[in-house]
């Protein structure tokens, strides 16, 4: 196993570096650096420089129009951008679905939705999860009932992230209730703005909207956009989530968030206090520790071995990571990590919660605003892709045996 980078994976490095530098946009850098809210325009917008680039199907090979990396470029592109603040690439499209149309979808399909995938034209959202089937996927009751050239689709999909500005969602429907419950499931790709789909925001407890409730009232999808086989939707959803759960790590946010930490409890005086720096240091250790589970990974890969079976390990280490620095950081900021904003209790209040009256403090409002609404929102890594709870239980099977 060989972990170091060679010279041309450097400069290919320094090339990504350079790139990034000069295109990612100051105000959205600023927003990603300070945890500050992201529009949908934030997000698409670096979506669509990096599709004009070629490069928001990273992870795509030529034949489809991808840049053709390596896994280990794969990796160095996507430390880069998150380094330099870039907006984490908003995975549906690029990272889960496109892989699924490349491997099971027709030529026809592929020539139809890879393009504006590439782009960052069209938004994708995922619609698995329902009420009652989350660990317990294959029990989805949403239903496809094929009449001639159409399915009719009718059900419920929920926790869907950002669907309110979805376009096209995936979905796993049933469209048999013989055999077991995952022998009829199938892959179908929806248009949201047909007839009969509502998209309705859930609050959470950070204060966003960030997922929704989706509701299929007779929902006419064509039968052209049905992927692979009827009733074979299982074994394409399981291609799908093993690239969600390698995605989930994302070691290189948390590199970026340790530095931001750090930054953080030198202005709020933390720094001072020998048993702080122990927590912070205790968390650095496992960064570094899961870099290093990532590049084993990479290296694995490299030498054609594939390595999924422990993408469940990479998540439940990844999410807690991640949970763990935003803890970190509301200790450090203390109350101010949740200040209170007076103008935001007046009626028709429209103000920005991060430039509140309170300044003057350590690191002030300003800076700290932000944390206790990325702490909420950091509380969903260990449920979302699959809990931790059944990640664990399959890496007892996999990997301990
Ligand atoms: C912020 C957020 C965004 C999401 N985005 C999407 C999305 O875009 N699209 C989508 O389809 N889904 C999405 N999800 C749904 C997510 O995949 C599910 O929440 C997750 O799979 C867990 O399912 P559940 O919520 O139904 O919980 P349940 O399955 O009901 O689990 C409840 C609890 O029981 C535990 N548990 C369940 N079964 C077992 C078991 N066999 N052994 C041990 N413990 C068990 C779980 O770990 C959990 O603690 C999102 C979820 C969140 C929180």
């Amino acid at each position: 196993m060989d972990l170091a980078f060679t010279p041309e994976e450097q400069a290919f490095r320094e090339e990504v570096r350079a790139w990034v530098q000069n295109n990612l946009p100051k105000e959205i850098s600023h927003k990603v650096h300070n945890a500050l809210r992201l529009t949908r325009d934030d997000l698409q917008g670096w979506a669509k420089i990096l599709g004009k680039k070629g490069w928001l199907g990273f992870g795509w090979p030529k034949e489809f129009g991808g840049p053709g990396w390596t896994a280990v470029q794969k990796h160095l592109f996507e430390e880069e951008c998150a380094l330099a603040g870039a907006p984490r690439i908003i995975p549906f499209g690029p990272v889960m679905v496109a892989p699924v149309i490349m491997a099971f979808g027709n030529a026809e399909q592929q020539k139809r939705f890879l393009p504006g995938i590439a782009s960052g034209d069209v938004w994708w959202s995922q619609g698995y999860s329902e009420p009652g089937s989350g660990s317990d996927l294959a029990s989805i009751k949403t239903r496809a009932e094929r009449v001639g050239d159409k399915y009719i689709v009718n059900g419920q999909k929920t926790w869907t992230t950002l669907g309110q500005h979805g376009d096209w969602m995936f979905n796993l429907v049933r469209t048999s209730t013989e055999g077991k419950p995952q022998t009829g499931i199938s892959f179908l790709l929806l248009d949201m703005k047909s007839p009969g789909v509502t998209v309705r925001p859930i609050k959470l407890l950070d204060g966003e909207c960030e997922v929704n409730e989706v509701f299929f009232d007779n929902v006419e999808v064509p039968a052209e956009n049905l992927i692979g086989e009827e009733n074979k939707g299982w074994t394409y959803a399981k291609h799908l989530l093993s690239h969600e759960r390698t995605n989930i790590a994302d070691v290189n946010r948390s590199k970026r968030e340790l530095e931001r930490l750090k930054r953080i409890a030198k202005t709020e005086g933390v720094w001072d206090d020998q048993r702080f720096r122990d927590q912070i240091a205790l968390l650095e250790v496992d960064i570094v520790a899961l870099e290093m589970m990532v590049l084993r990974v990479l290296s694995a890969e490299k030498s054609g071995k594939n390595s999924l079976d422990i993408a469940g390990l990479l998540k439940i280490k990844g999410s807690e990571i991640q949970q763990r620095y935003a803890e970190l950081m509301m200790l450090a900021a203390g109350p101010f990590a949740m200040p209170f904003i007076e103008e935001a209790m007046e009626a028709g209040w429209q103000g920005d919660a991060t430039a509140g009256a309170l300044g003057g403090f350590p690191g002030g409002v300003t800076a700290n605003a932000p944390l206790a609404s990325t702490y909420f929102n950091l509380r969903k890594t260990t449920i979302y892709g699959g809990s931790n709870e059944v990640q664990r239980n399959i890496v007892a099977q996999t990997v301990l045996g």
